[in-house]
């Protein structure tokens, strides 16, 4: 019995960057910033929901590890 990973490389070095279409605006009502193409979202850094607040008092969970 062998057991043998076929794991598929990738090809080359080459690596494409996920665009999000350009010309993009916040969606946020009334903000006009241009969303880079790069950003995910459909908001602008300033609108666009935050995943990880860095703030430094902990509430809640506190993550050991
Ligand atoms: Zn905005």
């Amino acid at each position: 019995m062998s057991t043998h990973l076929n794991a598929s490389k990738p090809a080359g070095r080459r690596r494409k960057l996920r665009t999000y279409g350009e010309a993009r605006v916040c969606s946020k009502d009334g903000c006009s910033i241009r969303l880079s193409k790069y950003n995910r979202n459909t908001e602008c850094h300033a609108h666009a929901p935050r995943r990880f607040p860095r703030t430094r008092g902990v509430l809640g969970e506190q993550v050991t590890g």
